[in-house]
């Protein structure tokens, strides 16, 4: 019988940070066994970039054949640049898509690391001619496009959860290995539902989560018109704080809907983030990838993303005059979390006032400002000043990328008749820990959520 080894270096103990490795035992010789990655990911808390990034990876990044890249978000990405610099030189595999947002992404986040390195004197971990190398490693992939690695042969699964999103399915010896990544909530306004999945053997998935369920999505439309209604109606500025990969393009389809069918005021609408600008641009070269409702909209020649109250400031000259264009406007401005980004200066100059909302629509982690603010904080800290939050908070959580705890729980039940074993990973401890007790009592599936460092030896 094969026996193969997962060890999970990032993301066992948190939602960030994915690193996980699946070893081949076949051989014998530890030093023999063939290493393949999945995700390698930034560690991300109250600050972009954490200090623990910058530690040495538990392993020779050298002795790694490959690195599967489930999807473009920060933390499955953001160290692997590092990878790279610390001596990789395998082959790194994802969608297309994946790669593209990818690049965009690494080259913001070197940025970021930039400054936040200045301010508190660090050295950054990865260069521009790591992001480089890196690029050149890198090979695209269609879903379900399958490549031999070792014994195992591996192809991507559409996950539904941001534009290229990918489960990696390991198949070898008529068994087969499942790492979820992050899965979507469905049905999203873009995307495809998560593919069903069959005949799974082990089973890694995440669990942000896991412990919660979202509001009803049918009502989100409406929602999401009623909170612009009302802030137009008061004369007010909507300031989203928006993830610039899925988020963003769907507040952008959702919004330009809304006008189109005359449901809320022409009110201008800014997409104040260049790296959102320009993921945007990617999402309109990848129509392929999106849901039949959305592709019905295209064929019929009504493009999306473009609507003439949509103004792109890419540059800070462009995004200063945001403020002097007084009056009625929706601000959409990275970060998500508000823990950095121009959504900052937004929230300083809006949450003061009454007639303002601020609408949190995505996962804030524990410590960010965003997860202060949602939570209901009257005083904050932004930019070193003390702010008093008088405008309106709202929380939409049904935008959330995620699957909630049902969908969760579904995902794995469907197919619980075949599977040994079930690492439940990427999420609160307090999520992880929730889901695992749902998959015992509703489907008798042996769930465990394993910390960071663990291994475990599995017969495939
Ligand atoms: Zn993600």
């Amino acid at each position: 019988m094969n026996k193969s080894r997962i060890t999970f270096y990032g993301g066992a103990n948190g939602v960030t940070g994915s690193n996980f490795m699946l070893e081949d035992l076949s051989s014998g010789l530890e030093a023999d066994n063939l290493k393949i990655l999945v995700d390698c990911g930034l560690h991300q808390g109250n600050k972009i970039v954490e200090n623990s990034n910058r530690e040495p990876f538990n392993y020779n990044p050298q002795e790694i054949e490959a690195l599967f890249v489930t999807h473009a978000h920060l933390d499955h990405i953001g160290r692997i640049p590092k990878l790279v610099r610390d001596g990789f030189r395998g082959k790194i595999y994802s969608t297309y898509p994946t790669k593209e947002i990818a690049e965009l992404s690494l080259r913001d986040s070197l940025g970021v690391m930039e400054k936040e390195a200045k301010k508190d004197k660090h050295a950054i971990f990865y260069r521009e001619e790591d992001i480089v190398k890196t690029m050149e490693l890198w090979q695209g992939m269609d879903y379900h496009q399958s490549i031999k690695i070792g014994r195992f042969s591996v192809q991507f699964l559409d996950a539904g959860h941001i534009l290229g999103s990918a489960m990696v399915e390991f198949t070898s010896g008529g068994k087969k290995t499942i790492f979820s990544g992050d899965l979507g909530n469905s049905p999203a306004p873009l995307l495809k539902p998560a593919e069903k999945i069959s005949d799974v053997n082990y089973l890694l998935m995440e669990s942000v989560y896991g412990d919660r369920e979202h509001e009803n999505k049918d009502s989100r439309r409406q929602h999401l018109k009623d909170i612009i209604l009302s802030t137009m109606q008061a004369g007010g500025v909507l300031m989203i704080p928006a993830f610039s990969i899925e988020r963003t393009q769907e507040i952008l389809f959702e919004v330009e809907n809304l006008m189109e069918a005359s449901k809320i005021p022409l009110v201008p609408v800014f997409l104040d983030s260049p790296l959102a600008i320009s993921i945007t641009d990617i999402y309109r070269r990848y129509e392929r990838y999106f849901n039949k409702e959305v592709k019905y909209i295209i064929n019929n020649g009504d493009g999306i993303f473009h609507f003439p109250q949509l103004q792109q400031t890419r540059t800070t000259e462009e995004s200063k005059e945001i403020a002097q264009r007084l009056g009625r406007k929706i601000i959409i401005a990275g970060s998500g979390m508000s823990n950095g980004g121009r959504i900052l200066h937004h929230e300083k100059r809006y949450l003061p006032q009454k007639n303002n909302t601020l609408l949190i629509a995505g996962y804030q982690a524990a410590g960010s400002l965003g997860r202060l603010l949602s939570e209901g904080a009257k005083e904050v800290t932004i930019m070193g000043e003390r702010i008093r939050v008088r405008s309106r908070i709202e929380n939409l959580s049904a935008y959330s990328a995620h699957m909630d705890s049902t969908a969760l729980s579904e995902y794995a039940g469907q197919t619980a008749d075949t599977l040994e074993e079930t690492f439940v990973v990427m999420g609160e401890p307090k999520s992880s820990l929730a889901l695992v007790q749902r998959l015992k009592d509703e489907w008798a599936i042996k769930a465990s959520s394993p910390n960071d460092g663990d291994s475990r030896e599995i017969d495939f």
